[in-house]
């Protein structure tokens, strides 16, 4: 919020903003909060989205990747059976191109076939033997160290027992077996549960399998298949069904262990990441595999070790065939294996897209905090703007602007309001005479006392210096402005503990309320400074309302002022004389030389209203002139006529004494030019000049004595109280204030107060007058207390030249009875 709006909403104390710096209101704070928590979730959402689709991706690439590795390898696993299993057409290809194979050679020929190969559990000959032949087959493999060899059926449960009578058997004959007493030896394949499969190769003259069957290795039972390969009577046909049956002479038989098969195709080709779960082929989905080759941190694949389990997952699922023995293969990726799917790169980018998007967030945030900074620090900075340094107080600025504020709301209707101007009384002598500091320490009290006393829709400020202003709001009656000015009035009068000695100091306060006449702020204001204008003319420690008659009297002084620069050049300035008498005789001694103001549309101003006008504008600097210098042509006048007085007394203002080389100039030029004594004129000040002059101006004082000038107090008894300056200064003659001659006859310590004066005046050799004598009873008074000398109506009012002449030339006055007196009344 702005400084401005801040002013909007009053405050007793000048606070730039409600929220100070740094406190964030919790609606702020989520409003702010807004963008980067949008920021935050839409980067969430692409990365997931980002994640999502590389997952997916990632999942259909590894799934096409594994789909090929598998069948590829299904197909290198078909190729390593099918070439064990050529292996077996070799082993025929003996007994079709030998008659009669020897167990000898057999063994040899086999032997070198199967050596290292772990997959061919066995590879056996197995003749087609006739009921009648059974003794001699018996016998010859006796014979050939076979021990206790004998035909053997295989039972449903695969134990062995003797083989019964048959037509025919098929006895494993041959065997790369070691020969000892093995079990293999004499197991009748043409047992019922080893048959068809046999029938099946015979018949079709192709190799035939039986999946899945107990085999018998001598050393423990193991699950294998085997296959059987048909041997035909060499030279005899084999082409149809018949011939084939007729002309089978046996089979090559081979055992093969799965497991070990599997192994060793894997072993050959490589695994390739995959795991391998080799089933019956149509197995149940609950039946175990009947080999699993899996990696080894799958090593107890508890799970999915059933056909369903293997299947639930990915998989890839084929056959493998060994004649007409076929298995269900099915493959799956082995885990953290090159075909299983990796989602590596959907996590980076899922990562990545996270710490982007914080990334963000946090720049979003570091960014905004540092505009953040940056509108504070301005803020702050138009705050100061706004800020008294020394008081804190709103200053000149702020107070205007809040003004402007309130006067536009009254205008629209809202309560009027008052504006208290208000400076220190004779602050300058504080800061004169106890230093800055106390002075500054002065005003910071000010500051405070204002501020406890006002409400707080009220504002005060310091507008410089010693100068405060106080905006009062909801004033419903003027009068009620004077209630807090008195307050304040009072409040500054009570002593301050500072300095040495502590201070005191009071205030004049003017007071100007919102009307709807006003016409606008700094008029109102305008209107305050003259109300405290007044109060200043009214002896200050007051307060005074501004008022019509007050406006109408500023706006005479105004024109006044401006129409007394003219009044010296436009010829409008005249000088009365007043006669000085010697109180025995009623001779003339002297004359006072009193200002008249001739003006064409005011007629006669006299000196009471414009005197003071003149001073404060810095004319009576040129009127003041005009006057001496009027005087002393006047004074040569006379003495050209010999009837001059003994001296014509000028009156001369503070100003004027305050520009003392101009004054010493102007008296010293007046004084050649009419070439007047200076013992002939004198020049009147009041004691509170006296009092203000300086050790220079003393100087000049001493000086102008010396010429021979006389200095006269005027007003006598009126100001200071001090009457050291009698004894400081060349002063020839005391003028009684006319205020206390005007009392002698009636109040008694008024008279006691001029007889001590006169006393005074004769212990100190100084001449005396009495000012403003108006009759008889005050003249009898005056002589009494040894007063010689005397000025007022009694002898003759203020006259100009020319009657002022006449009387010179009478020489002397009859008290009471001077016929020139009506004459000199309408002058004044
Ligand atoms: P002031 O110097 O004390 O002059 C005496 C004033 O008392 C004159 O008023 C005079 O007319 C008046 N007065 C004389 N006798 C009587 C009396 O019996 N009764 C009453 N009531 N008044 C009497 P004025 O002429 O109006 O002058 C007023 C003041 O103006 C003077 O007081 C003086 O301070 C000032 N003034 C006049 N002329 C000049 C001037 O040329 N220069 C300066 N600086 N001030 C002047
Ligand atoms: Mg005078
Ligand atoms: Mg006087």
């Amino acid at each position: 919020m702005s400084a401005i709006t801040s002013l909007d909403a009053p405050r007793a104390t000048f606070r730039a903003s409600p929220h100070p710096p740094g406190r964030v209101t919790p609606w702020r704070r989520i409003l702010h909060g807004l963008p980067f928590v949008a920021a935050g979730a839409l980067g969430l959402a692409l990365s997931v989205a980002a994640w999502f689709a590389f997952w997916h991706r990632d999942g259909e690439l590894a799934r096409l990747e594994f789909e090929s590795i598998a069948a590829n390898k299904a197909g290198s696993l078909q190729n390593g059976l099918d070439q064990y299993l050529n292996k077996l057409v070799a082993l025929r290809a003996l007994f079709q191109s030998i008659d009669a194979v020897g167990r000898e050679q057999f063994e040899t020929f086999a032997d070198q076939l199967v050596r290292d190969q772990t997959a061919i559990l066995r590879v056996n000959w197995v003749p087609r033997v006739e009921r009648d032949e059974r003794i001699a087959y018996e016998r010859a493999a006796a014979g050939d160290g076979v021990t206790d060899y004998q035909f053997k059926a295989v039972a449903e449960d695969e134990r062995l027992s003797l083989s019964p009578e048959r037509d025919e058997y098929f006895p494993i004959f041959y065997s790369t077996a070691p020969r000892g007493t093995h079990d293999l030896y004499g197991i009748d394949l043409g047992s019922p549960k080893r048959r068809p499969p046999l029938e099946l190769a015979r018949d079709n003259d192709r190799l035939g399998a039986a999946g899945n069957v107990m085999l018998h290795t001598g050393v423990g039972d193991r699950h294998g298949f085997f296959v059987v390969l048909p041997v035909y009577r060499r030279g005899l046909p084999h082409d149809n069904v018949e011939d084939r049956r007729r002309n089978l002479v046996g089979f090559i038989h081979a055992a093969f262990q799965i497991e070990a098969l599997i192994e060793s195709l894997l072993a050959a080709t490589g695994s390739h990441g995959l795991d391998f779960h080799l089933f019956a082929y149509d197995a149940a989905p609950n039946a175990l595999p009947v080999h699993s080759h899996v990696s080894p941190v799958d090593t107890t694949p508890i799970e999915w070790n059933t056909k369903a389990a293997v299947a639930a997952g990915p998989h890839w699922s084929g056959e493998l065939r060994a004649g007409d023995a076929r298995w269900a293969l099915v493959m799956t990726p082995m885990s953290g294996g090159p075909a299983h799917a990796g989602y590596d790169r959907a996590w980076i980018v899922l990562v990545a897209g996270l710490l982007i998007s914080a990334g963000a967030v946090a720049y979003m945030c570091a960014s905004a905090r540092h505009a953040d900074r940056l509108v504070l620090a301005n803020r702050k900075v138009s705050e100061l703007a706004r800020i008294d340094a020394l008081t804190g107080l709103a200053n000149r600025r702020a107070f205007l602007e809040r003004l402007t504020a309130v006067f536009a709301q009254a205008r629209r209707g809202r309560e009027a309001f008052a504006v208290l101007y208000f400076d220190l009384d004779h602050f300058k002598d504080v800061n004169d005479t106890q230093g800055h500091p106390v002075g500054d320490e002065l005003l910071r009290h000010v500051a405070e006392r204002v501020k406890k006393i006002v409400r707080r829709t009220d504002l005060v400020a310091r507008f410089g210096g010693d100068e405060f202003a106080v905006l009062e709001m909801d004033v419903a009656e003027f009068a009620g402005a004077g209630v807090l000015a008195d307050k304040i009035g009072k409040a500054l009068a009570a002593p301050y503990a500072i300095g040495a000695n502590g201070v005191h100091i009071t205030a004049s306060i003017g007071i100007a309320r919102f009307s709807e006449t006003v016409a606008d702020p700094e008029a109102l204001l305008m209107q305050a400074d003259l109300a405290l204008y007044r109060a200043k003319e009214d002896g200050r420690n007051c307060f005074r309302f501004h008022s019509d008659e007050l406006d109408w009297q500023v706006r005479e002084r105004v024109t006044i002022a401006a129409e007394l620069r003219q009044a010296v050049d436009r010829g409008e300035l005249e000088l009365y004389y007043q006669p000085q008498v010697e109180l025995g005789s009623g001779r003339i001694v002297g004359l006072e030389a009193l200002l008249r103001w001739n003006n064409a549309r005011r007629g006669t101003v006299p000196p009471s209203i414009f005197i003071p006008i003149a001073e404060r504008t810095g004319s009576i600097l040129p009127i003041g002139q005009w006057a001496f210098d009027q005087a002393c042509r006047q004074l040569r006048l006379w003495q050209d006529q010999r009837i001059a007085p003994a001296f014509v007394a000028v009156n001369c203002s503070a100003l004027q004494f305050k520009a003392l080389s101009e004054l010493e100039r102007t008296i010293a030029d007046s004084l050649a030019r009419w070439d007047i004594s200076p013992q002939r004129m004198e020049i009147e000040l009041t004691e509170s000049v006296l009092m203000d002059v300086t050790q220079q101006q003393s100087g000049t004082l001493e000086r102008l004595r010396e010429l021979g000038l006389g200095i006269a107090i005027d007003d006598f008894g009126t100001g200071y109280s001090s009457l050291n300056y009698l004894t400081k200064y060349p002063v020839n003659r005391l003028k009684i204030a006319q205020e206390l001659v005007f009392g002698v006859t009636t109040d008694s310590r008024n008279a006691t107060v001029v007889r001590t004066a006169i006393r005074l005046a004769h212990e100190l050799n100084i001449d005396f007058v009495a000012e403003g004598v108006e009759n008889e009873a005050q003249m009898k008074f005056l002589i009494a207390a040894g007063c010689e000398r005397a000025q007022g109506y009694y002898f003759s009012r203020p006259v100009d030249a020319r009657h002022a002449s006449e009387l010179l030339r009478q020489g002397w006055i009859r008290p009471g009875k001077n016929s020139l007196r009506v004459v000199a009344t309408t002058a004044a």
